[in-house]
């Protein structure tokens, strides 16, 4: 596929703020942009010249819709592989692929994946029974994490474990679901690569941010991170590998804990944009969805220079509503266009200037 010129349509697999944002890029470039997604009323759709609803798992309503479209992207990894593949069969360009759904749906793959790219990450183990979890718990000194394999996101789908505690009760919470426990990290902070990767194979990273979590969910992403330059650079070099691998087409987020000594584990990727880069569009020349849509589109990638130091601050549930004063003034505020403002929901974020 050569190079999309303006006018072209960009089709995006999902619906939410993700979306959305990249819709609003798409079209600040001269794309059209037409979303697909199971809901009738979505943050996407609303900015967006084309909307189709229907399901992930009907091949025939997906590719009526990626035939009008001349390239297929996502926003969000859990669209099934098997969607992904019958387009790519029926000869539809979609980027970045089927693989990197394939791998980031599981975690066991995924961190598995990781390793095989030769990058560090937690001790891990397979779950499948209460009785699976003992045995590592002990080898990971007494602390661990039980995720679900699949379908966890925002700290959802997650219980921390401390030796003898009730193993059955705890994977009982998870449905019983097929999970991995995690050895827990004492790290010094967390950190993410935003890396782009064009058609031609080459790559760039934004400067790399310090991102802080509450109860699983991101808060707070800061750049610079303000770790050492050789942790910064390392994390790079982990993404591009990463992304080499997949042979990615896109923007893909690669996390990380970095331990008190600089040692890196990586935690999980995103196969899109990320939250994590939200601050791009208002800091550097180039922002992650203009980036993102550059890629699909067989563009060259743009420049990532920094022009200030800025935090980006994620509005939660009701927060949004009626942020305060004091958070607002000099900020760039976002608004997702969600219509329910459920607590811990990702509901809109703001940007502020540091420097
Ligand atoms: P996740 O859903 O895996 O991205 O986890 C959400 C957040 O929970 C992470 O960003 C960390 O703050 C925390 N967390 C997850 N896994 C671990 C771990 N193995 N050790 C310590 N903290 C963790």
């Amino acid at each position: 596929m050569s190079a999309l010129k303006a006018g072209a349509t960009i089709g995006i697999l999902g619906g939410g703020q993700l979306g959305r944002m990249l819709a609003i890029a798409a079209a600040q470039l001269g794309f059209d942009v037409s979303i697909y997604c199971p809901e009738l009323d979505c943050p996407a759709a609303r900015v967006a010249a084309r909307h189709v609803v229907g399901p992930y798992d009907d091949p025939d309503a997906l590719l009526a819709w990626a035939r009008t479209c001349d390239v297929v992207t996502y926003e969000f990894e859990n669209v099934p592989v098997s969607a992904a593949e019958a387009l790519i069969a029926a000869g539809i360009s979609v980027r970045p692929g089927a693989k990197p759904l394939e791998v980031s749906q599981d975690r066991f793959v995924e961190k598995s994946f990781l390793k095989s790219c030769g990058i560090d990450t937690a001790g891990f183990a397979t779950v499948e029974h209460a009785s699976d979890i003992a045995a590592p718990i002990e080898r990971f000194g007494g602390q661990g994490i039980l995720k679900t394999r699949r379908d966890g996101y925002d700290g959802k789908g997650q219980a921390r474990l401390g030796a003898g505690d009730d193993y059955e009760a705890a994977h009982k919470s998870l449905g019983h679901a097929p999970c991995i426990l995690e050895a827990m990290v004492p790290f010094a902070c967390e950190i993410s690569v935003i890396i782009a990767r064009d058609v031609t194979g080459q790559s760039i990273c934004y400067d790399v941010p310090r991102n802080q979590h509450v109860n699983g969910i991101l808060r707070t992403s800061t750049a610079p991170a303000n770790v050492e330059p050789d942790v910064a650079e390392r994390a790079c070099a982990a993404a591009k590998a990463l992304a080499d691998a997949l042979d990615y087409v896109g923007v893909l987020a690669l996390e990380f804990f970095v331990l008190e000594d600089g040692a890196l584990l990586a935690n999980e990727f995103a196969p899109r944009v990320h939250n994590s880069g939200h601050w791009t569009p208002e800091a550097c020349a180039t922002g992650q969805f203009e980036q993102h849509v550059r890629a699909v589109a067989g563009w060259p990638l743009g420049d990532v220079t920094r022009y200030h130091d800025v935090e980006m601050l994620n509005l939660l549930g009701e927060e949004a509503l009626a942020p305060p004063a004091d958070l607002l003034e000099g900020a760039v505020l976002t608004l997702y266009g969600k219509r329910d403002a459920k607590p811990g929901r990702k509901m809109g974020h703001l940007i502020r200037r540091l420097s």
